[in-house]
């Protein structure tokens, strides 16, 4: 375990070397930072992508600063259900959901983020792409695929070939905003750029889009758990 400094900011560094073509970053909690690289690469490479991500580092890690250890996770609300939580040591990895009950249990407590980061997925992929289809017919809009992913700040993003990407902690919005992300970005086949038009259009499709929007911006990362 390696500790690094980024602008009066102490953080802790894991390294985790697998089959990748290039470095990749994220921030696994508050202040610790998971990079995973390519077999064999420099240490020297490593600290230069850290400080070449500077950045984009100390501004994530601040909107993290209120979250709290997902072990103490008592409840979550999907989609203004709420849901209680119980978290577990056991002899293996798991995600349950019986009523309105989250059991999990893991074998390494570390694991326990990357346990809700993949089962909850799963459960998110189809909520998302369940809306997503129901939307689109209601406003005669066609894309390709939808792909469901953990972006860490973004909640969505579509490309030029109408190609939809979500992330799945959308479905811890409450339904209006959630369903306000995914309109935002079936705007953006029609409309690529966040110009007046998109607006306009976005509009038509959310008549609270510019209450809803505010309230991403200031709430929608705090709700993420991993
Ligand atoms: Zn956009």
């Amino acid at each position: 375990m390696q500790k690094i400094r980024i602008l009066d900011q102490e953080f802790e560094v894991r390294v985790n070397k697998k089959k990748v073509k290039s470095l990749r970053l994220r921030i696994k909690e508050k202040n610790i930072l998971e990079i995973t690289t390519p077999w064999l690469t420099p240490k020297l490479f490593i600290e230069k992508f850290i400080f070449d991500n500077s950045s984009w580092i100390v501004h994530h890690n601040q909107k993290i600063k209120n979250k709290k250890n997902i072990r103490d996770l008592k409840s979550l609300e999907v989609l203004n259900e709420k849901y209680e939580v119980e978290i577990k040591k056991g002899l293996g990895d798991s995600l349950v959901i019986i009523d309105n009950k989250i059991f999990v249990n893991y074998k390494d407590e570390e694991n326990v983020g990357d346990i809700f980061d993949k089962k909850m997925r799963n459960l998110a992929g189809k909520l998302i792409k369940e809306k997503t289809l129901e939307l689109a017919k209601k406003y005669n809009l066609k894309y390709e695929r939808v792909g469901i992913k953990n972006q860490s700040s973004r909640f969505g993003s579509c490309s030029f070939g109408g190609n939809l990407n979500f992330n799945w902690q959308i479905i811890l919005f409450p339904k209006d905003k959630f369903e306000h992300v995914i309109l935002h970005e079936l705007t953006h086949l029609t409309v690529k750029n966040h110009s007046k038009d998109f607006w306009r259009q976005l509009a038509e499709y959310d008549k609270n889009w510019r209450e809803n929007n505010i309230w991403l911006k200031k709430e929608g990362t705090k709700r993420f758990i991993v």
